[in-house]
């Protein structure tokens, strides 16, 4: 291959690899923020278990105190029944002691129940807990992996960009120029041709141009101008002499066997 067409595609080889190493590095910090909004939900769901516990804590602080407050009436409407006059005051009194002390029970079992609400998250929260500790210890290791991988990457960038450099300066600036124009607009500059066809844009050649390619010459594509080369190693290797195929070779056939043999 002429040694111009040789540096172009060892250039357009460079440049695709920088390319793809560049995607790769943006893709980097998706997974940092994959693993960092797995913990933020782990988080949140921990911080709401969390909220609905002490949620529950001070409606049971609550209850206690409204709880004490009807027994002390309670007591309180008893002592008052031994200075009773009349048979309807007792009885209004009674009325009052079995309000407060129905009061005291209801409040008493929403207590309970409260209780075992607060027993039932509780498993949840430690589980809850733990997983935000495991992400947060995932998050960490993905971290220091993908700094690992994006040094690797800017080693590779830079050393890439250093054999881009001086490919560059081995090729004609006319070549060149024609060569980044392509690339911006095209994603490649030149590319192989492959029985007889544009690999860039699978447009058909004519005979000449295939021809003028075999020569070793560098052409543009007619349809998308990229420039066209053809690599004689890529071209598939010619068929070993086969040997002159016999008639009913190859097939099973079972020559009847002629009598008494
Ligand atoms: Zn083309």
């Amino acid at each position: 291959m002429e040694t111009h067409i040789d540096n172009l595609v060892k250039l357009q080889a460079v440049e695709l690899e920088r390319a793809g190493l560049n995607q790769a590095l943006r893709a980097l910090p998706g997974e940092v923020a994959l693993a960092e909004s797995a913990l933020a939900a782990a988080q949140g769901k921990s911080a709401d278990i969390s909220s609905a516990l002490s949620r529950e804590d001070s409606l049971r602080t609550r209850l206690e105190r409204e709880i004490a407050g009807h027994r002390q009436k309670a007591a309180r409407f008893r002592t008052q029944l031994d200075t009773v006059k009349t048979p309807e005051q007792a009885e209004a009194i009674e009325h009052e002691i079995r309000f407060e002390t129905a009061e005291a029970d209801r409040l008493e079992e929403e207590e309970y129940a409260s209780l075992e609400r607060s027993e039932a998250q509780e498993p949840m929260l430690a589980a809850a807990r733990e997983q935000v500790e495991s992400l947060a210890e995932a998050l960490e290791k993905t971290q220091a992996r993908i700094e690992l991988r994006r040094r690797e990457f800017a080693a590779q960038l830079a050393s890439l960009d250093v054999e881009r450099e001086s490919l560059r300066k081995l090729i004609a600036p006319e070549w060149l120029s024609r060569f980044d124009r392509l690339c911006a607009s095209r994603g490649t500059g030149i590319v192989p041709a492959e029985n007889q066809q544009c690999t860039g844009c699978r447009m058909g050649l004519r005979p000449q141009a295939w021809n003028e390619l075999r020569e070793g010459q560098l052409i543009a594509c007619d349809s998308c101008q990229r420039l066209l080369y053809w690599d004689p190693a890529m071209a598939p290797a010619p068929k070993a002499p086969q040997p002159e195929a016999i008639p009913g070779a190859g097939r099973a056939v079972r020559r009847p066997r002629s009598a008494g043999a």
